[in-house]
């Protein structure tokens, strides 16, 4: 029996790990947050107010109020089983970082206490040495500080041996430069603010105080048995599989699983939401049947901060719950070749303080022009930026989703749906001059209040789509943090809000205001006209339509990062404090840089795989096979066996094909090495372009080569768990 043979035994005699009845979620909700309803009853009437304007008008609580937070924190945190604290935060590797800290200190010798104090609370200083920081921090200076975010509720994190409790902070060097991707995602959220309220003013709200973007993130991911995972060293490292066979069609096979798939499966996500409830994250279980093992977590929305933070939590969440059921959640872009991918579709809109979504169609015909205003706010955003929006869900992973024959595309285009397509188009063609308020009633009557029943016209393609009351970015990957995507939507659409109020201005010097507003949509409308499409996105017209329209097609994460650095971008990014150059920069050369190192990790794992499991794997049953051509020969020669030609000459064939396999694959890995080689020491830009088009498809080469011996070895003779088991097999 080969080692996977025996693995696939263990397996199927396993039983599943029961979960406790669920109970009822407001009964435990936001247990392990210290939310601000948490924070009122822990600390004085007065530090709260404080607590509350820093959140408002952004002015700073004192020292003394901090203290008095952090001892309620603290308080708060031991009574609910915790030792340690740590600040939180997202460096640029996309995943969260912690440096835990015990609350005890010495109140005299061998006298220890519980003490964390204000000053602890707002500000850390770990060492940033080993964080990326793509040339803003220089060696000597290593220090890099966290500092509270205050809108982000802090949380408690249970683990068997402990409790944690988690600070959500920022991350900045010693400059101020943000090295992380909270900072610029703050910076945005206050950017928009700012335009958005503007906006609204200036369309006749006269108490508005603040606009904030809110999202939700659906996430993708898989599920497969931990023991598979352990077998298979692609998935350790690197997350996806780099050989693997397609999985037979056998329809029969996947419903005679698919009992079992779903019970432990759902066991899981009961588990899961529970601990994400504990966390106050908002899910609500989705089940998906797009790829077998394949399933998606969609959360209700929040203001974009919380969101993202909430995200981060749920993916780690999703790690740890999936191996208390002896598996291993998956969140990798494309972990199966040939199987659907894992994407990350952002909703992302605009809410006033009252809760009013902004990309809600009005029920008056104001209203109605207002969101049309918006909406073509964020039409001229995509237009005008949509290679930025395209860079921050360039990755190593996503590229095998993007522009591969698989949703969404490269080419970043929007998708609006027929009811309010047709609006645009009465728009654009009305004459302008003589729109009258007559028109903007029908507008509302007729027309918009549809929009917001309409459920059925939906593009499931289209990288940006509005789906009724917000966009849905849908190019971003599983495994990616959406903060930075969330960033230059939101800084984008400040830069629109502000052009479009600042000509519908110019404008109405002239004519009344609706007439104006109407006339500035209708130019918009003409203008942004090539970033629309309602087609089918993942077909070759689209691409050969694209390129006639002009937009960018770009599937390579290394050209897609070259948008960070381009002046227009830049300078958006500057004129809202979102980013600085070099900040920019620095963010294009930890994610080139990143994507380099992902390849070059793959490819090393490849190498190593083929050698040291798929060749010896074929090296056993090629002799198998020789060994049985001798034997046959030498009955036939000594013992007069009766083979017919053909049949020998198969037998022949046969151990030819492999022989030949086997030189394949070991030839196309040694050449992939000595390309590492060559390459080594070639700059970054031009390293990943070779890696685009060099390296990928040589990989490539080799995985087909592995895979047909895959498909004609035995299966005593292979260790590799196989597509058709990590996916149909409980
Ligand atoms: P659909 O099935 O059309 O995608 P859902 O209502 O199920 O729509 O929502 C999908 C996701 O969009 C959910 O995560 C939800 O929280 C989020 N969402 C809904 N409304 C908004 C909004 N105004 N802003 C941001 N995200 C939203
Ligand atoms: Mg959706």
């Amino acid at each position: 029996m080969s080692v996977r043979q025996e693995m696939l035994k263990s397996i199927e005699s396993k039983k599943f790990v029961p979960v406790n009845k669920p109970k009822k979620v407001s009964s435990y909700f936001g247990i392990n947050t210290f939310s601000i309803p948490t924070m009122r009853k822990h600390v004085s009437k007065k530090t709260f107010e404080a607590f509350e304007k820093w959140l408002e008008e952004g002015k700073q609580i004192t020292l003394t109020q901090a203290n008095e937070i952090a001892d309620a924190m603290k308080n708060w945190a031991i009574s609910r089983g915790a030792t340690y604290y740590t600040h939180w935060f997202q460096p640029m590797t996309g995943l969260t970082a912690e440096k835990h800290d015990s609350f005890i200190s010495f109140s005299g010798p061998g006298k220890v206490i519980e003490k964390f104090s204000g000053s602890k609370l707002i500000q850390g200083e770990p060492d940033a040495s080993s964080f990326p920081s793509g040339g803003i921090r220089t060696t000597f200076e290593a220090r890099g500080y966290t500092a509270w975010d205050p809108s982000s509720p802090a949380f408690i994190i249970e683990s068997e041996l402990g409790k944690t409790l988690c600070i959500p902070t920022i991350f900045v060097s010693y400059h101020g430069y943000a090295l992380d991707k909270k900072l610029p995602l703050l910076r945005s959220i206050e950017a928009l603010n700012q335009s958005a309220v503007k906006f609204l003013k200036f369309f006749g709200n006269k108490t508005v105080k603040k606009v904030c973007s809110t999202c939700g993130a659906e996430q993708e991911y898989f599920l497969i048995d931990k023991n598979f995972y352990k077998m298979r060293q692609d998935l350790i490292l690197t997350g996806r599989t780099l050989v693997g066979a397609a999985s037979p069609k056998d329809q029969q096979l996947e419903d005679q699983y698919f009992g079992s798939i779903k019970e432990r499966v759902i066991n899981f996500m009961y588990e899961l939401g529970e601990e994400a409830y504990k966390l106050g994250i908002p899910v609500m279980t989705r089940h998906n049947e797009v790829a077998p093992h394949q399933y998606e977590f969609a959360p209700i929305f929040e203001e974009s901060n919380i969101a993202a933070d909430h995200n981060q939590l749920l993916m780690e969440l999703m790690k740890k719950v999936a191996l208390r059921h002896d598996m291993v959640c998956l969140l990798h872009e494309k972990p199966f070749a040939g199987v659907n991918g894992s994407g990350k579709h952002l909703n992302w809109s605009l809410a006033d303080d009252k809760g009013n979504n902004l990309l809600n169609p009005g029920s008056t015909p104001e209203g109605n022009l207002q969101f049309l205003a918006v909406l073509a706010s964020v039409l001229r955003a995509v237009y005008k930026y949509s290679d930025l929006l395209r860079s921050s869900v360039a990755h190593a992973g996503n590229e095998h989703r993007l522009g591969a024959n698989e949703a969404p595309p490269a080419i970043i285009s929007v998708f609006l749906g027929d009811q309010l397509t047709n609006i645009l188009d009465r728009i654009e063609k009305g004459k302008k001059s003589e729109i009258s308020r007559q028109d903007i009633v029908d507008l509302g009557v007729s027309g918009l209040p549809l929009v917001n029943k309409d459920t059925t016209d939906r593009n499931r393609t289209s990288p940006f789509a509005f789906t009724g009351s917000k966009f849905e970015f849908r190019a971003v990957g599983s495994s990616q943090n959406i903060s930075t995507s969330i960033a230059f939507i939101n800084t984008i659409v400040a830069d629109s809000l502000d052009y479009v109020r600042e000509r519908i201005a110019d404008a109405a010097k002239s004519k009344d205001f609706n007439t104006a507003v109407l006339g500035v949509i209708a130019d918009l409308i003409r203008d942004t006209k090539k970033i629309r499409f309602e087609g089918n996105n993942y077909s070759d017209d689209w691409k050969k339509e694209a390129a006639q329209r002009g937009l960018p097609n770009v599937p390579s994460t290394a050209e897609a990062l070259k948008a960070l650095v381009k002046g227009e971008n830049i300078a958006v990014c500057e004129k809202y404090k979102v980013f600085t150059k070099e900040e920019l920069r620095s963010r294009y050369k930890i994610w080139l840089e990143s994507y380099i190192k992902i390849l070059e990790i793959e490819a090393k794992t490849l190498n190593e795989m083929v050698n040291a499991c798929i060749v010896p794997n074929a090296f056993d049953y090629q002799g198998l096979l020789a060994h049985n051509l001798d034997s046959i020969v030498a009955l036939k020669d000594k013992a007069g066996l009766k083979v017919q030609e053909p049949a020998l000459e198969d037998l022949k064939t046969h151990l030819s094909e492999v022989t030949e396999m086997i030189y394949y694959v070991r030839k196309n890995a040694q050449s992939m090495m000595k390309f590492l080689e060559e390459t080594h020491s070639l700059p970054e830009e031009e390293k990943a372009k070779h890696f685009f088009t060099d390296l990928k498809p040589l990989m490539e080469h080799i995985r087909k080569h592995a895979d047909l011996l895959e498909c004609v070895i035995s299966d005593e003779h292979w260790d590799l768990p196989k597509y058709r088991e990590m996916l149909f097999v409980k």
